[in-house]
């Protein structure tokens, strides 16, 4: 009887070795901006209370009406995590952020799960960064948020990006648009979509994010939100304007634009790329500044974006972006007979105290079949060691590239390879992003 074949989940995918490095890359990258915009990372557990997610996210959103994961043990609802904004708001009531002062800057890397129906760009599983700042109703927050999420497609090349913006206003504004766009729908109300009808009453708002062809000729000519705004909402949406204006971040207005969680007030943005084809958004965030008092915490205001990783690969591969640096290891150890075998695994610990990779045979290869991994595994040097070379002490250190061999002592060996690496480390720090066709 054939074996039974285990595979992943519908929508889930394994993040393979050759793939792990632009993921490490891209990591590295956050970390190291984040830092730099004084943002400090928060890690959440992957599961949330399913109550927490409803309250947050909102009863009639998509992502609660049909794609959480659900499950139960005993008498606890659990459900892994489709977002981070409504845990990191769990996690700042929790353990009182609030009293380390200012506003916390926050931001994150990790896995979401949303049941949706997969496709390019589309994952059941997927990964999002993002920044959460709690604590301040100033527009320059919403604009230094803005800007840390244009700051990262944009060091990394991707430039063909479109910032559109919107204010949703507060939640007065809200209710007086929703009555004039329900005004507004009624007279065609059987010729909206199904999907726009069972939103009509509850969340006419949504009906805006409408991609149902049906919809879109109401859609266009609709009254917008923007001539809803009560004074305060406009002046705040005002400087955000203003403020991206001075950062020089351009933006396209958009007041169409609604988000898909309840939670948001304010302002609400999108970036979006034509290299994404339907999925085409890149991140979107905006303000919340209901939702900690909603979970339970003191009146807080808060703005924040979220960032689909995988997306932003594909933006890459549209542009011929690579990430990261090929697989390679800087020293493979070959050895002929077992006293160099033994030696060759001692000098391991020394290279690697240096600073570079090193690796050797551990399938007792024949020298030949050592020197084809060796290629296999892009060394850039070999260190060949056998019978004489250990009883001269001395061993061929052969550049792969160059083709080219020394005899030399482990010293000479070490001081080699420690001042070869400072001169690649400079031009790392360089050239750390290439397109492919830098490569040939
Ligand atoms: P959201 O949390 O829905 O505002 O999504 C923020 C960003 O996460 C989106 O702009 C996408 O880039 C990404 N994203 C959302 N859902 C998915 C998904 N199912 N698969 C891949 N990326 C996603």
């Amino acid at each position: 009887m054939a074996k039974h074949k285990f595979s992943t989940h519908h929508g889930m995918v394994d993040i393979l070795p050759d793939e792990v490095r632009k993921w490490q890359y891209l990591e590295n990258l956050i970390h190291q901006e984040a830092e730099k915009f004084n943002f400090e990372e928060i890690r959440t557990p992957i599961m949330e209370q399913t109550e927490l997610i409803v309250r947050g996210l909102g009863q009639l959103t998509d992502i609660v009406s049909k794609e959480i994961f659900s499950f139960s043990r005993g008498d606890d609802n659990y459900v892994l995590r489709p977002e981070l904004t409504a845990p990191v708001v769990r996690a700042f009531v929790e353990n009182h952020l609030d009293q380390r002062g200012g506003s916390q800057k926050l931001y994150y890397i990790g896995p979401m799960f949303r049941a949706e129906r997969p496709q390019k760009g589309r994952q059941r599983q997927f990964h999002q960064f993002g920044v959460e700042v709690l604590g301040s109703a100033d527009p320059v927050a919403d604009a230094e948020v803005i800007a840390f999420m244009v700051h990262i497609y944009k060091k990394l090349g991707i430039a063909n990006t479109t910032l559109k913006l919107n204010s949703i206003g507060d939640p007065e504004s809200r209710e007086a648009y929703k009555k004039a766009l329900k005004e507004y729908l009624k007279p065609n109300f059987e010729k909206l979509s199904d999907i726009s009808q069972t939103r009509f009453e509850k969340n006419p708002l949504r009906i805006l994010d409408s991609k149902e062809e049906e919809d879109q000729p109401f859609i266009e000519t609709a009254p917008v939100i923007t001539d809803f705004l009560s004074e305060e909402s406009k002046v705040h949406y005002t400087q955000v304007k203003e403020y991206l204006d001075d950062l020089g971040i351009s933006y396209v207005e958009d007041p169409y634009l609604v988000r898909g969680m309840d939670y948001y007030t304010q302002t609400a943005f999108e970036l979006i790329s034509p290299d994404l084809g339907s999925q085409d958004a890149l991140a979107g965030g905006g303000r919340y500044d209901l939702l900690v008092e909603e979970i339970g915490g003191k009146p807080t205001p808060a703005v924040g974006f979220a960032a689909g990783m995988e997306r932003l690969f594909i933006a890459c591969e549209e542009l011929d972006i690579k990430l990261g640096s090929e697989k390679s290891v800087d020293i493979y150890i070959v050895t002929l007979g077992d006293a160099a075998r033994k030696w060759g695994l001692k000098q391991l610990p020394a290279i690697r105290e240096k600073g570079l990779s090193a690796t050797m045979d551990y399938m007792g290869r024949s020298m030949k079949a050592q020197m084809k991994d060796a290629n296999r595994e892009n060394a850039r040097y070999t260190i060949i060691v056998g019978e004489n070379e250990l009883n001269e002490g001395k061993f061929t250190l052969r550049n792969m590239k160059e083709s080219e061999e020394n005899q030399l002592t482990m010293d000479e060996i070490l001081n080699k390879l420690s001042a070869w690496l400072n001169v690649r480390r400079s031009i790392f720090y360089k050239h750390p992003i290439s397109r492919s066709s830098d490569r040939k």
